[in-house]
């Protein structure tokens, strides 16, 4: 692909928006940014502005938009301020537009990576949210559309680079026995148990290998992260639940991977470096360069564990919503968000995580959403549910 990508980048200021414009600055003949957006911090979207000088940011809300559009005119940028949900539906769908980095965090991510594939672009997706709440739908709107889907989050790009090129959907016709979706196993896969109500945000934080955003840090240490995982790749890759195995591989190295009839076993490794799945995606189907360094294997030893739910109760309750389908991932998704804010603002304990999705998922009527609103509606219930249940809990 010669001819230069046009780019919008959705939560530009996140880990995985610096990370694209990270790659992105390295290959500035190749890709031109036309939008960035963000929740918050408006001085680090300025610099970006200024930096890759697109035609559009976009902000949350009109006080943002008035502040932002002063900061930017103090420093001479002529990027135009949109806010809003339907000015980032705008961004991620409009003709000039050929590639969108779905990344923002949680379920604001949902329209937006909508818009993006019903309009038919290239979608990097690492808004793993979006495939959890509503992968029915999202993957349907991606084949109406004709967009195009690469997955970012590390595990899933991984597992695409070990599919064959032409998989479109069908597992067992490309001879693929199951799928092996790694898992750090996160800060506390060794902690006693006993002393899991106790820990701080900051511990659950602190992820040995990965540099990430808040919220993902504490899915990881929770495993919901897999947990989520584990539906994302059953959208992705079409896959039934039996077919996903998740395997504790605490290096770090071997990203995943896929098992196939003849007793092969295709894996991705690589440094734990969001940019190589972004380079992957942003260049597909050609290598270009990320900025990562070579992978030093000398001295290095790989290890493999079973995940134990007594330790990660999140990864069971995601698989049971993902047996149950319906409207219960979004539902589990929705009661995780709340109870991680909750903790990571100190009002709850990390013990408190587990038993409020539980109750979340109990409370959770079936069914299948027939639209988008349907979702958004489970979602809404979900959290006020969430919040009420946690609420007399809460410090
Ligand atoms: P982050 O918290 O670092 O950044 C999130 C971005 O979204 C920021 O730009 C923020 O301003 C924006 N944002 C937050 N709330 C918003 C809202 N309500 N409306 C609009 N924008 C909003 O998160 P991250 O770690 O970069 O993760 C982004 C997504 O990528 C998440 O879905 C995460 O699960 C997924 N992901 C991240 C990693 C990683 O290594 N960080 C790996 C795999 C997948
Ligand atoms: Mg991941």
């Amino acid at each position: 692909m010669s001819q230069v990508q046009n780019l919008t980048i959705l939560g530009a200021t996140g880990t995985i928006g610096e990370n694209t414009l990270r790659v992105v600055a390295l290959h500035p003949q190749r890709f031109n940014v036309v939008a960035l957006t963000a929740g918050s911090q408006l001085e680090k979207l300025v610099t970006q502005c200024l930096r890759h000088t697109p035609r559009y940011a976009v902000v949350l809300d009109e006080a943002s938009a008035v502040r932002l559009r002063s900061l930017l005119a103090q420093a001479g940028s002529s990027t135009t301020v949109l806010f809003g949900v339907e000015a980032l539906e705008h961004v991620s769908s409009m003709p000039e537009v050929d590639v969108v980095m779905a990344a923002i965090v949680g379920a604001a991510g949902l329209r937006p990576a909508m818009a993006a594939a019903r309009a038919g672009k290239r979608v990097l997706l690492a808004n793993k949210e979006t495939l959890v709440m509503a992968g029915r739908l999202f993957m349907q709107a991606v084949a109406e559309g004709g967009a195009e889907l690469l997955p970012i989050d590390s595990e899933h790009n991984a597992i695409f680079q070990a599919l064959p090129r032409d998989f479109r959907g069908d597992l067992a016709a490309c001879g693929v026995r199951r799928i092996l979706l790694t898992a750090s196993g996160g800060p506390f896969r060794t902690t006693p148990l006993s002393d899991l109500p106790h820990v701080t945000p900051d511990q659950a934080c602190a992820h040995p290998n990965w540099v990430m955003g808040r919220k993902i840090s504490v899915d990881s240490a929770t495993m919901m992260n897999k947990g989520l995982e584990v539906i994302e790749a059953r959208w992705l890759f079409n896959a039934l639940p039996e077919q996903i195995e998740v395997l504790i591989h605490p290096q770090s190295v071997i990203h995943s991977m896929v098992d196939y009839l003849d007793g092969s076993v295709i894996a991705q490794l690589g440094n734990p470096d969001m940019r190589t799945p972004i380079a992957y995606a942003l260049g597909f189907p050609e290598r270009i360069e990320a900025g990562v360094s070579a992978l030093d294997l000398i001295g290095r030893g790989l290890t493999f564990e079973a995940p134990d739910y007594a330790r990660f109760p999140c990864l069971k309750l995601a698989f049971a919503a993902l047996e149950q389908g319906g409207m219960l991932p979004a539902v589990l998704n929705a009661a995780n968000e709340v109870a991680v804010a909750l903790y990571l603002a100190g009002a709850i304990g990390y013990g408190q995580i587990a038993p409020s999705i539980e109750h979340a998922l109990d409370h959770a009527l079936a069914g299948e959403p027939g639209a988008l609103d349907d979702v958004i509606e489970a979602d809404a219930q979900a959290r006020r549910d969430t919040a009420a249940y946690l609420g007399p809990r809460a410090a």
